[in-house]
């Protein structure tokens, strides 16, 4: 099933080019006390889905093209995010960081995972406001993985058991000496969307094309089954470290082909069995 949260707020099923409004299904479920932390209706999503499911068939639906779409998750508790974590784009970003005095571990075993504030995070209609245009801001796509249940250091073979969907994510990335939390967690720099996809219908993470365009020219285009850290283990790596919680949304790092980005662009983003969004660079 794939779920949207648009305009004020609204929870949505998307089937084709429509979407059917189940938002008070989702207020439902999340009536009940909750005291966190995490994503209320992420932690609640098996009973939503359930609630959906027996009700939807009798909704009507409004055009998927005349929504804003959001975030697919309200309330993440943290937005973890792997570094470095394509070979190819590895050897990118050591010809870049060539001429820097900035020197940075290229192995995300050795370097960790950074968080990206949830303050920067956004959905695809809201778009990027860029900061420090005299610097070289980039786009970075990436498969998102939505966390659905509360879990702590994680086996990799139970690792999917935790996992509530995928989106695609966008870790737009501000390039210089400062730490890569901080020149990630920007407002607006994290583009989570077009909707969430639960993860029954993506059985195998780490085989899935994503790319994107810029201004119709594609940059990224490559297949999840090259990341170094498959989606199992980044579950299992992040969740040695921290706890993590319903709604916890983790960017598991971009291929090569990174490009700078201006005011004026249009990101096209694409996910296999996702979907693809179209994001506005201002
Ligand atoms: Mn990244």
């Amino acid at each position: 099933m794939k779920l949207c949260r648009y305009d004020a707020d609204r929870l949505g099923v998307v089937q084709g080019d429509q979407v059917i409004d189940v938002s008070d299904l989702r207020d439902e479920i999340a009536a009940a006390p909750w005291t966190g932390p995490g994503d209320v209706v992420i932690a609640r999503l098996p009973q939503l889905l359930a609630r959906i499911k027996s009700e939807v068939p009798n909704r009507r639906d409004v055009a998927l093209s005349g929504v804003k779409l959001l975030s697919p998750v309200k309330s993440p508790s943290k937005l973890p995010a792997a570094p470095t974590n394509y070979r190819a784009h590895i050897a990118e970003m050591q010809k870049v960081s060539a001429n820097s005095p900035v020197k940075r571990s290229q192995d995300i075993g050795t370097s960790g995972m950074f968080l990206k504030a949830t303050s920067s995070m956004v959905g695809p209609s809201e778009g990027i406001q860029l900061r420090f245009l005299d610097r070289r801001n980039d786009h970075e796509v990436e498969l998102a993985i939505i966390i659905g249940r509360t879990c702590n250091a994680v086996a990799q073979a139970d690792a999917l058991d935790y996992v509530a969907g995928y989106c695609i994510g966008l870790d737009i990335t501000l390039r210089g000496p400062e730490d890569r939390s901080f020149r990630k967690s920007i407002d607006s720099y994290s583009v989570l969307g077009p909707w969430m996809v639960t993860a029954d219908e993506i059985p195998d993470p780490d085989s899935l094309q994503l790319k994107i365009a810029v201004n119709g020219e594609i940059k990224q285009n490559a297949n999840t089954r090259d990341m170094v850290y498959s989606v199992r283990r980044l579950i299992e790596f992040s969740s040695a470290f921290y706890t993590l919680h319903p709604g916890d949304v983790i960017f598991t790092g971009t291929p090569e082909g990174v490009s700078p980005i201006r005011p004026g662009d249009l990101l096209s983003a694409e996910v296999e069995r996702i979907g693809a969004m179209d994001v506005r660079v201002r």
